[in-house]
């Protein structure tokens, strides 16, 4: 796609509107409740092919997201073309030319698989190709595995063994206690695979310990990790660290096993093999904010609320739960107002889709794949798009640096684009406002990253699908004249329970 070369702003009353409100809640608390679940799908031979091009898609994104940081954030996507698939990448920065080499050497060995006609044939294809990709899989991410390995060595070995090394000292011998037993067991892998008693690492190759990682996945060893991770017990959060970080080290043979499980399941789909093509990254660009009154606290909650007693009210909450009458939030919001946006992957993907009408794969399945859950304002953006895109995971993290995707100034159909767009938009400054109201009324204050407590969005965002009209509301223009019920308190919020959830990409192991 060729890009034109000035971006055409959403009309900037509307984007000032979004991001003000935006501001001030990622200054309360950014993060916005529990982490999000993919969709449940019903458990049927159907479904069953759902879940595994889903699983495919996911497992594409996460493997080619080889390094951690934002930049490498991955989404996938299947297009279905006469000539074969068409497997879309996007990131949050460009693809790189290795990631696609890469992709193109996984998606063949997946293919030879496919192209085997008798069972015996699948069978042992599928198998080499397990083994084979595993390796490749390893190689390429060598920089995020070697980043998990370090995390484990460096923060997690010490702390955990002295506390299993205490809890055998203060419960008798190993013939009295089925447990020490078993703890004694995991001292000793943790020993083979990370550090010596000496604290000198040992080095199995990332191979070896990847394998490892996944060999332990169901049993007793992980059961441990998860008996000392258990709420309340001293150092938890070390044990449950070591817990996610040997998860992760284990991926790449799970993954390995995806995509072979989908090359003898899907070999219908799969049959005129693959084409890799890349969607590219945005442009980033400043918030919306002209001089330095733009997006002060003052100028925030005048826009918010026409009725002063409401506006006097909401002041008092805030004052009362901060120190030094809002300047700590202004000064936060004087720093936040200077963040660049981007448009995340997942959504360039969806606007390329959108755009260029491509069919996805599965008929009536429009499913983006991402090597990490959506964030926050992506999962509500992808909630409300009115083209139904199956609705991701989130981590419920809110971006400052988000934005949605661009429509270019004399691109054809730039009219309609904007106009749906801002649709979309005058929706999340509802739900946005909506939150902030209440944030301020629970009182609860910026609440830690992976925090058990919530107020969630996630029932108003599906309350709002199912029960969704045709006709979202649309903004008349005029400072307070939205059709949203702006800050009417969100009473229908549930709680979710807390997952032991993989941030880094859907593909539990
Ligand atoms: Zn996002």
């Amino acid at each position: 796609m060729s890009r034109p070369l000035r971006i055409s702003p959403i009309r900037r009353k509307v984007t000032r509107r979004f991001y003000e409100p935006l501001l001030l809640l990622h200054a309360l608390s950014p993060i916005r409740g529990e982490r999000i679940k993919s969709e449940i799908i019903p458990d049927d031979p159907e479904s069953n092919h759902i879940q595994l091009r889903r699983s495919f898609t996911n497992t594409i994104a996460y493997i080619c997201a080889y390094k951690k940081g934002p930049d490498h954030v991955t989404a996938a996507a299947l297009e279905k073309t006469p000539q074969g698939v068409v497997v879309w990448l996007c990131a949050n920065a460009d693809v790189e030319d290795g990631v696609i080499t890469f992709l193109e050497r996984i998606l063949a060995c997946v293919h030879r698989v496919v192209e085997k006609d008798s069972m015996e044939d699948l069978h042992q294809e599928a198998s080499l190709a397990t083994q084979r990709l595993t390796s490749m899989i390893v190689d390429f991410q060598a920089p995020r595995l070697n980043v998990y390995r370090a995390e484990i060595i460096e923060s997690c070995i010490v702390p955990c063994q002295k506390l299993m090394t205490d809890y055998l000292k203060n419960n008798g011998s190993a013939d009295r206690d089925k447990n020490t037993l078993e703890v004694n067991n995991l001292q000793q892998w943790l020993r083979e695979y990370f550090c010596d008693d000496n604290g000198e690492s040992t080095v199995p190759s990332l191979l070896d310990l990847s394998k490892a990682c996944y060999d332990i996945r169901h049993t007793q060893y992980l059961k441990t990790v998860s008996m000392f991770a258990g709420q309340g017990r001293t150092r938890h959060e070390t044990f449950e660290r070591l817990y996610k970080l040997l998860g992760k080290l284990g991926k790449p043979l799970k993954s390995s096993k995806i995509l072979t499980e989908a090359a003898t399941k899907l070999a219908q789909d799969f049959s005129q093999g693959f084409t890799v093509k890349t969607v590219p990254s945005s442009v980033s660009q400043h918030l919306p904010f002209r001089g330095k009154k733009e997006a002060t606290l003052d100028r925030i909650v005048n826009r918010m609320f026409s009725d002063s007693s409401k506006k006097t009210e909401f002041m008092d909450r805030l004052r009362s739960l901060m120190s030094g009458e809002g300047e700590e939030i202004d000064s936060f919001l004087q720093r936040e107002r200077d963040a660049k946006t981007r448009v995340h992957a997942e959504l360039l993907l969806i606007d390329y889709f959108e755009r260029n009408s491509c069919n996805f794969l599965a008929q009536g399945e429009k499913y983006i794949g991402c090597s990490k859950p959506a964030c926050y304002l992506c999962h509500m953006y992808i909630t409300l798009h009115p083209s139904r895109y199956t609705i991701p995971p989130s981590h419920n993290k809110v971006y400052i640096g988000w934005r949605p995707p661009d429509v270019y100034v004399g691109e054809s159909g730039a009219f309609r684009l904007l106009q749906a767009q801002e649709r979309i938009l005058l929706r999340m400054i509802g739900l946005v406002r909506d939150e902030l109201s209440s944030e301020i009324k629970s009182r609860n204050m910026r609440l830690p990253y992976h925090t058990d407590s919530t107020t969630g969005i996630t029932t108003t965002l599906e309350s709002m699908r199912l029960g969704e009209t045709e006709t979202p509301p649309v903004y008349a223009g005029g400072p307070e004249q939205s059709a949203l019920s702006l800050l009417e308190p969100n009473e229908d919020v549930g709680l979710r329970t807390s997952e032991d959830e993989d941030d880094e990409g859907g593909v539990p192991i």
